[in-house]
């Protein structure tokens, strides 16, 4: 099996922020990998623009210094990576002030697709846009790239992409989940659009209920400050388990274009039903034998935000009335885990006699780690002596599915990228969802709030507050475990 590589068109992609932490470890390293893959023209070109006072050869160095920190074994490609540093330049360019505008637009050209990602912090997001239009930079063709996070509440979200407006259409704007760039994301929606057997399955005659986990074992670390003002529901549900729970649930979109398949996901936000009070669980990590408490971490001793959230929701709709979905991330928890489970519902009726287990299929879609797919299903035990059923998995591990091509399945930076090259939103939030993504989040966030809810601790290294188990538990089922 080949993977095709389509080339994109010549473009000039300038990356604001572009000596900072993201650009080092994810953007200029996936990057690189697309310039390897043959995806680049030879005259594109990669504009670092930050703060450091770097002239084009320094800026090198740095990306050099991080594709050896950050890249896989294509750092060793000595060759490649010439090539590829030779295509990067650099301007020094302050986004409050005016210095480095004008040799900005000097070197940025014409006649190229131009793209700006603005990997900086959110607070710096409208000055940029305005510089890249009062210097006839950016034109109506021109893209901008946006980092969550997207707002912290509904209200700021709505003004963040007021000011995206004033001089950028939507179809300008890319705002980055980098959850919708990963191969199994889109598989989910391969698997779901693709086949004849899920699709009239998928929905409450034969589902019994969803399940989305995205557990992490490292804590908050240095960005303690940042996430104690932000916490679980913020920092993932709004955003990538609100994500996750659109593709999973969404109706078939007419065909796979931007708008089509974004408006079904809207539907689903807009139609996801307030969530109770006892269907939720907010959780906060101790200490543990290598680490520090959650609260040691955020230095706040009465700190109140959840470093880990469960909750229960609904889908108000047709296909899905009566299904409960599950949701749950936290940081440091037993293992590094994402994945969706579709558990479907229990046979009505069994033929066979003695057979007293309860059988289900269950299909897990895997994100991470070892991205692929299984499928419970139910068999003969193998042998004399009857007819004994047992379950077995149906494995499909991509890495081993694509045998030597796993290397190429890009990260899901890459593939972004290049999607904004090539002017495809399907894989970005649009600033409609988003909105309504909050709008469902706020009242959530205020209820617990108004509620004073204290978050329960939980040990690091496990699956998270007994609570978030007995959530499962009261309605006779349970999470599946956490396995890397
Ligand atoms: P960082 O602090 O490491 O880097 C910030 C960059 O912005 C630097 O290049 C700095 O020079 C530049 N900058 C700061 N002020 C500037 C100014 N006035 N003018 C021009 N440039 C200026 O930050 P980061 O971790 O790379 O994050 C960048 C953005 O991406 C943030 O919005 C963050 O929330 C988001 N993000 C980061 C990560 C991550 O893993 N680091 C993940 C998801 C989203």
């Amino acid at each position: 099996m080949v993977s095709r590589v389509i080339p994109v068109d010549d473009f000039d992609l300038v990356i604001f922020g572009g000596t900072g932490d993201l650009a080092r470890r994810k953007i200029f390293p996936g990057l690189f990998r697309r310039f390897l893959a043959g995806q680049m023209p030879s005259t594109s070109r990669i504009v670092g623009a930050a703060r450091s006072e770097l002239d084009s050869a320094g800026f090198r160095d740095l990306i050099s210094d991080a594709l050896d920190e950050f890249s896989g074994d294509e750092k060793s490609n000595t060759e490649g990576r010439k090539a590829f540093l030779a295509q990067l330049e650099y301007v020094p360019v302050d986004a409050k002030g005016e210095g480095g505008w004008k040799e900005l637009a000097e070197l940025v050209r014409g006649d190229v697709v131009k793209a700006f990602y603005f990997s900086v912090a959110p607070s710096l997001f409208g000055d940029l846009a305005e510089r890249l239009h009062s210097h006839n930079i950016a034109d109506r063709h021109s893209r901008i790239v946006v980092e969550k996070p997207f707002g912290r509440d509904l209200a700021s979200a709505q003004e963040l992409n007021e000011t995206l407006a004033e001089h950028f259409k939507e179809t300008q704007i890319y705002r980055i989940d980098h959850y919708l760039g990963k191969e199994t994301v889109q598989n989910l929606m391969a698997l779901r659009f693709g086949n004849v057997l899920f699709e009239p399955l998928w929905n409450n005659h034969y589902v019994d209920h969803i399940q989305i986990t995205v557990a992490e074992t490292v804590g908050v670390g240095g960005r303690g400050t940042y996430y104690d003002r932000s916490g679980a529901m913020r920092d993932m549900v709004q955003n990538h388990l609100m994500q996750l729970l659109c593709l999973i649930a969404m109706e078939p979109p007419s065909q796979f274009g931007a708008d089509e398949v974004r408006d079904e996901k809207l539907k689903v936000i807009r139609a996801l039903q307030d969530v109770d009070a006892h269907h939720i669980v907010r959780g906060q990590y101790d200490a543990g034998s290598d680490g520090p408490s959650y609260r040691e971490d955020v230095e706040d001793p009465k700190s109140h935000t959840e470093s880990f959230i469960a909750m229960k929701c609904h889908i108000n709709n047709w296909r899905w009335a009566g299904v409960p979905f599950y949701m749950r991330t936290g940081k440091r928890m037993k293992e590094r885990v994402s994945e969706i489970t579709v558990v479907f519902k229990d046979l009505g009726h069994s033929i066979f006699e003695g057979d007293t287990a309860r059988h289900r299929n269950i299909l897990s879609i895997r994100l991470q780690p070892n991205e692929g797919m299984d499928l419970q299903v139910t068999i003969k035990e193998p042998g004399p002596g009857g007819m004994r059923l047992i379950d077995v998995p149906l494995d499909m591990t991509f890495a081993d599915a694509l045998g030597e091509n796993a290397a190429e399945v890009s990260d899901a930076y890459e593939r972004l990228i290049m999607d904004v090259i090539r002017g495809n939103q399907t894989l970005f939030m649009r600033g409609d969802e988003v909105e309504a993504a909050w709008a469902w989040t706020d009242p959530l966030i205020e209820g617990w709030k108004a509620r004073n809810d204290v978050p329960k601790t939980y040990d690091a290294g496990s699956a998270g507050p007994e609570d978030a188990m007995m959530l499962m538990h009261r309605d006779n089922r349970r999470w599946r475990d956490i396995k890397g």
